[in-house]
Parts: C-alpha cells; structure tokens; sequence
C-alpha cells in the first residue's frame, strides 16, 4: 500500500516547535500513523506543519477581501512543503455550542429524518421545517424548542430576614446601590428599613410581580419598573444558558433549575408536529431512541417511494453504532459529550461523505474506546483510506498503530532531546526497529498477583442516574482501582456522577483547566513564578514585583505577553510575536537583572528539565520535580495553558497533588496522549500516591494500567441499555477468569 504509486506529501526542512530540519515523505492514498513519547514533536510535524499549510493555502484561495476576516496562518517554518491537499482535521476540541446542537443536528441524522416524516408521517404536515425545533412553525411554544423551562429558586433571590438597604435582593445585578437596586429605592414603595419578612401582602407582590409600566428617576433617567420576578424571568431567565459566558452562568444556575417543559413534556415541538407518525412513533420518539435500536426501526419501514432516503439515514445511524456509539440517541446534546465521543461523532460526518484526495488528520481517535471497539474503528480508517483519500493519525495503542501501511516514530525522547524521525517504514520493521516505540509494542505489564490490602471503602448504594441500574458497589479505600467496561457503560455516571455527591471531598482531575486568561502558563499555574521573582530580587536587591507581568518592568506594547493578540469576531485569535520587546515579555532595564547568568526572559523559555538542572532554591526545585514526574519535563515555562493538550492539562493537575496524603482521586482516561513508555510512569505516579495513603480510582481502558490495579469494576456488559450493571469485582487476576467481561476477555487475548 506505502508504495509511491499516488505520489508522496514530501516535507523538507521542518523546524516548528522542537522539530529538528525533519525530511520525509508520506505516502498518499495511506493511513500513516504518527508515533512517540509525549512532547517527541508528533504534533509539531502533523498538525503545526502539515495541517498548517494546507489551512493556510485553503485560505489564500479566498479574495483579499475575506482573507482579511480569516485567521492568518504564518508559514510554517520549513524550507518546502510539497504536494499538500486539502486537510480535515478531526480533534478532540468539544463540540460545545447552545441546547440546539444536538447529536442529530451535528451528524445530519436531524434534517434527514425530518424530510421522512415530512414524507410518510401521518397526518402529513407539509414540509420538512415543521418538525424543526429551531423553527417557529415546529417549535414547541411554552419553551421555544429548548424542551425545558425555568424554574426560580426564591432563597437565591431573596433573604427574607434583610431589608433592601441591608441587601436583602441576592442577584449582583440588584446588589444595594446598583441602578435596579435604585430603582427600587426611588419607586416609595418600600420601606427600605423593614425585613422583607415583615412586608405586607401588598408590598410583596409590588416588590416581586408589579408590572405596569411605571417609570421611575434614576439620576436623570427615566427607568420603567418591574418586580424582581418578573425582571429576572425576562432577563436573565429568557436566556439559553448554554451560550452564557461563564461568570453570567454560575448566576443563572444559582437563580434558576431548569425543569422539563411542562407543555412538550422535553419532546421540544408542538402539539401538531408531535402528532405526525411513522408507524406509532413520533419524530421526538424516534430521536430519543438509542441509536441502536432507531437503525433496525428505521430498516424496518417499508416505502419504496423514499428507499434511498431511508437507506442514507440508516447508513448514518449504522455508521455510529461501528464508531461504538450505539448507545447515544440523537436528542442528546451536544455539549454533554466527551472529547472522545465528540470526535468520533464529527467522524461520523465524514465517513458519510464522498469527497476523495482529501487529508483527513486524526488526534488520537481511540480515546474513550474499550479494546473491544478499536478494531472497529480501525475498520473504518481503512475506508476512508479506500475511498482514496490520505489519513493521518496520532496514536499510542498498539492495536491502532498495526493498522498503519506506514509508521512515522517520533523520537528519541522529549522537548530538546525529541524532534527526530527515529524509523519510518512499515509496521513489521517498526517492531525490530529498536526505538522505545518498536520495544514496548509486544511488551505488556504482568498481571499484578500481590495487590494491596484497602483500608476501609467507599460505598455506592442504588445508583440510577443515566443508564446505572440501581448499582450498588464498594470501592476499596486506600488503593488503586480500575473502572472499565465498554463507552457508554456507564462508567463516568457512576465515577464522576455519583461518587463525588456520596463524598464530597473527592478530588476529580480532569482534562479541563480554567485557561482564564492569556496570562496563564505552566510557571503561573504551578506558582513557580512568584519564587522565581523572588529569587531574581534577592540576588539583584530589587524589589520582586519589577518581575511581574502585570508590573511597569513589563514590555508596554505587549503587557508582558511577548506576543500581540488581535481578537477576530468567531475565529481565533491572530498571534504575532511583540515587536518591541521582540518576545521577551519585558523592559530592557529588566533583562538586564540576571540571575547566574540568566534573564527573566530566558527563565520562561527554559522546559522544565532544564529549569530543573539551573534552580537549587528548594521551592522551586520541589514544584520542577513534580511535573518532571508526571512526564511533562518537556513543556516550557512560558507555555500558555491554551496550547496544552488535555492529557497534558490533566497531568499538570496531577503534579500539583503529589505531595497530598489521604484524599479521593478520580482520574477519567489519564492515559490519553501518552505513549506506553510514559504510561509506565503514570502508574508509577498512581502507585505513589496510593502509598503515600490517598485512594485512586481511575477509568481506564489501558490494559497495562487494568492489569497493575489493586481492584477492578468493570461495568456493562453493553452500552446504554444495554450497560449499567456491575458485571465484575474483584483482583485483576480474577478477572480473567469472568468469561462474561469483554474486558477480561481482552485481558487474555493480548496474551497477558
Ligand atoms: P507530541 O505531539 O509528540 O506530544 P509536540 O509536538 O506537542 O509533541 O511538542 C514538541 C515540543 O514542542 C515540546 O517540547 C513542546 O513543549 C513544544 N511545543 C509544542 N507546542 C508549543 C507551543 N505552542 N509553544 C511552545 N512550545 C511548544
Ligand atoms: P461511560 O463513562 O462508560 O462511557 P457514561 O456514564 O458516559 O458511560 O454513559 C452511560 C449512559 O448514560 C449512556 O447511555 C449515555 O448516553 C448516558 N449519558 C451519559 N451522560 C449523559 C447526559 N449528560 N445526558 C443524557 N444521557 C447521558
Ligand atoms: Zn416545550
Ligand atoms: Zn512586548
């Protein structure tokens, strides 16, 4: 297959990132799979390089015109690219968005299925828009096609035993001496002195529910008055809060719950869409059937007149059952899915289409996929590859990787001392290849036959929340614990759902970081920064502050950034490195203060290995320690947190934990973006903290992890449905022996 007959993407020269004047060939019409530790440069070449330049002359076909509202792609640094085509890039970025985007919306299953009802639902409505959600003429009209309402939470709007002056209206908005509080005050409606508690009937509902228009002065402006209630239901209360900036949601979740709406009963249409069917079901009925049992129904109707159509959207549904995610419906919402099911979803669009020559770029698509499902998935690679186009994937599992007609091995190590291509070549020459890759391939961990004793445990008692089926289990304290079972088992509802509401001191470490702003970086986030200031002051008796981003030491153009931002409306940002202080962040009478030799600048261009090796001061050596441990020696300190991946992002949580004794650690896939030498690490991590006396229970479908656990649940035995039950509990020896586990069976296939 790897054989030059479709022409190669020949790259010459490359030196993004840590990539060091990189040359090779990948073959077109193939699946080449990129291999290597975390931080070797895989991502450096594929998509800082590759993917780059096809965006960027995608772009330039666009006229100057629009090319000026679109993100500016730099030349990749290179000394030649040839031979690119168009790239799709199939990350594991959210796919986020409003109530309105849901799983049939995103895959195209929604405007199919209501052009079916628009021609065989009885009664017939005439076109396909009256069974949109989104449209007037289909909407339900109490919620408007959210499928929920509203509901205000009094005790969040009002302290009953305060008075207005004393602040007794709880929203910020009408906090004391805020124009709504004013308006209140300078309606003379109230005495502004007297607990709410004490009002008369009549001077409650002018405070919660008088609406008739009145105005009232505020400063010189007329302002119209409405009760509390009525203000924050057409305010805040209309919102979707989905499409709430952050700080403006934690309000409204204070304010409102949100409950099912009473009109549509969630089904999101009204009364006249809903009453359309297909052989006894409506189309919200058919949305909210797990996509598993929607494909065979959908089979199963017979109408010669619309086969095709029928055809294409039970291709789709079957399309997410292969991809393993047979047990989502399509009602479900987008914004609720994981990074792993958000991927394989969009994938999902792109296996349905029938463009060909393109470059399809995939960042670990095996993430949240039971072993028993990447074979599938492989599967379907290899049709895209069939279908002549050119597909590229980041991996780390072996089962992956095998699929390859070409591997790209990343290496040696890390950072500085990665950025090499260490093999390229086939498959089988990669496992005598000799590189850390081609060693671990046919290396397992041993099944762990001495676990340790728990101290205590954690209990569940009758879970029901998603798909749990009344789940009652004990969790070992004071060891490390596997949950496995298939996507869609419900291991996340029980783990991060449940657990966390029975003890409430669990710690979850998940892949997100609150990025807040472009100041972040890995040396503000792990609190390093302050010592270093500190260090930099003592040794050039200035005061410390003078190191500060924020400080009059920082360079004025940039504010400290080294790099400009310019915000374009929907896209993101354009990032050029600061001209005046040509990306050193500060003012020259700064960089001229060093500390053994080195500047402020250098300190945030230095990675973490080498931070280690220049700093003695004990604060700091012990935080450099730290992320060296959980394998992130090669991040720079001067890295924002928004170019971190989400293993990375969790593995930086994790180094900030490693001195913790006694707590509750859920991890959900820690080993995302780690390559099988790193996950020797991480489980050396685990067994740290587990000696050091916390409990870490972590979801895993990595067998080396799987098999060097203390205890495993394994939840199933399917999806959805079909899932929800524990089918296994106890050591990871025994499990091998539970013939009715999926993941026991793996266990023994891979030869353990
Ligand atoms: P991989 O994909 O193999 O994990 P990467 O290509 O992400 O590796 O990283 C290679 C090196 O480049 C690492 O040392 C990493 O810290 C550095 N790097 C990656 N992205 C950036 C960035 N946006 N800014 C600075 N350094 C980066
Ligand atoms: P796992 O973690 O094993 O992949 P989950 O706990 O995420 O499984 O999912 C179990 C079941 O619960 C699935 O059928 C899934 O579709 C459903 N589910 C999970 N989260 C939600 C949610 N936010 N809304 C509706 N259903 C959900
Ligand atoms: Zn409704
Ligand atoms: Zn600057």
């Amino acid at each position: 297959m790897s054989d030059t007959l479709y022409g190669s993407i020949e790259i010459r020269g490359a030196r993004e990132n840590n990539l060091k004047n990189v040359s090779l060939d990948i073959p077109k019409r193939a699946i080449t799979v990129f291999t290597g530790v975390s931080g070797s440069g895989k991502s450096s070449l594929v998509f800082g390089t590759i993917a780059a330049e096809s965006q960027r002359l995608i772009n330039e076909t666009y006229p100057a015109f629009v090319q000026q509202f679109m993100p500016h792609y730099g030349q990749p640094d290179a000394d030649s690219l040839q031979n690119i085509s168009a790239a799709i890039i199939v990350d594991q970025q959210r796919l986020g968005g409003n109530s309105r985007s849901t799983v049939a919306t995103v895959t195209d299953a929604a405007q199919m299925l209501r052009v079916l009802f628009s021609r065989l639902g009885q009664p017939h409505l005439g076109s396909p828009n009256l069974y949109s959600y989104n449209d007037p003429r289909g909407m339900c009209p109490e919620c408007e096609g959210i499928g929920q309402v509203a509901a205000m939470d009094m005790d969040a709007v009002v302290d009953e035993s305060k008075s207005l002056n004393e602040g007794a209206l709880l929203p910020k908005d009408y906090a004391v001496d805020t124009w709504y509080w004013e308006i209140y005050k300078n309606s003379g409606l109230f005495d502004m002195d007297k607990p709410i508690r004490q009002y008369t009937r009549e001077e409650r509902e002018n405070l919660f529910n008088l609406d008739d228009g009145r105005k009232i002065k505020v400063g010189k402006i007329g302002l119209t008055y409405e009760g509390i209630v009525v203000k924050l239901k057409k305010g805040l209360g209309s919102k979707d809060p989905e499409g709430l900036q952050p700080h403006v949601r934690v309000e409204y979740d204070r304010i409102f719950t949100r409950k099912t709406c009473p009109a549509c009963a969630g089904a999101r249409l009204n009364a006249a869409a809903l009453s359309s069917r297909i052989e006894g079901k409506s189309i919200a009925d058919c949305s909210a059937m797990q996509v598993s049992d929607l494909a065979p129904f959908i089979r199963s109707i017979e109408a010669a007149s619309v086969g095709p159509m029928l055809d294409a959207l039970a291709a789709r549904l079957e399309n997410l059952i292969t991809i393993g995610l047979g047990y989502l419906s399509l009602d479900r919402e987008s914004s609720t899915l994981s990074g792993g099911e958000s991927q394989r979803v969009k994938m999902v669009r792109h296996l349905g289409s029938s463009l060909t020559d393109i470059t399809y770029v995939f960042d670990e698509p095996s993430v949240g996929l039971h072993p028993h499902d990447v074979g599938r998935l492989a599967g379907l690679m290899q049709q895209l590859r069939d279908k002549g186009n050119t597909v590229l994937i980041v991996e780390h599992k072996p089962d992956m990787i095998a699929i390859a007609d070409h591997v790209v091995d990343m290496g040696p190590f890390a950072g500085s001392k990665g950025g090499e291509v260490v093999y390229q070549g086939d498959y089988a020459g990669l496992l005598t290849s000799g590189t850390l890759t081609g060693n671990h391939m046919r290396k397992y961990q041993p099944i762990k036959e001495t676990v340790r004793k728990p101290d205590g445990a954690l209990e569940i008692r009758n879970a029901i929340l998603n798909n749990l089926r009344d789940v009652t289990v004990s969790i070992p304290r004071g060891v490390l614990t596997a949950v496995t079972g298939v996507a869609g088992s419900g291991k996340s509802s029980l783990i991060q759902g449940c657990l966390p509401k029975a003890y409430a001191e669990t710690v979850i470490i998940d892949q997100n970081l609150n990025r807040g702003s472009r100041r972040s970086n890995t040396a503000t986030y792990t609190g390093i920064l302050d010592h270093v200031r500190k260090a930099f002051a003592k040794a050039n008796t200035v005061e410390a502050s003078l190191f500060s981003a924020n400080s009059k030491g920082a360079c004025p153009d940039c504010n400290g950034l080294g790099v400009i931002y310019t915000d374009l409306a929907h896209l993101d940002p354009m990032v050029t490195t600061c001209e005046t202080c040509e990306g050193k962040r500060f003012t020259e009478e700064v960089l001229a203060y060093d500390l053994r030799g080195k500047s402020i600048s250098d300190v945030y261009e230095f990675a973490v290995t080498d931070a280690c090796a220049f700093f003695s001061e004990p604060a700091i050596a012990k935080i450099l320690k730290g992320l060296e441990d959980v394998g992130l020696g090669y991040l720079t300190l001067g890295q924002p947190l928004s170019t971190l991946s989400g293993g990375e992002r969790q593995r930086l949580k994790l180094a900030a934990e490693l001195g913790k004794k006694g707590n509750i650690y859920v991890l959900d896939e820690p080993t995302t973006g780690l390559h099988m030498n790193d996950v020797d690490t991480l489980i050396g991590l685990f067994d740290r903290l587990v000696d050091q006396g916390s409990t870490v229970i972590v979801i895993e479908h990595n067998l080396d992890v799987i098999s060097r656990a203390d205890w495993v649940i394994d939840l199933g035995p399917g999806a959805g449905h079909d899932g929800g039950a524990v089918v296994f509990e106890g050591v990871p020896a025994d499990l091998v022996h539970a013939a009715h586990s999926l993941t026991g069976r793996h266990l023994v296939e891979r030869g353990h």
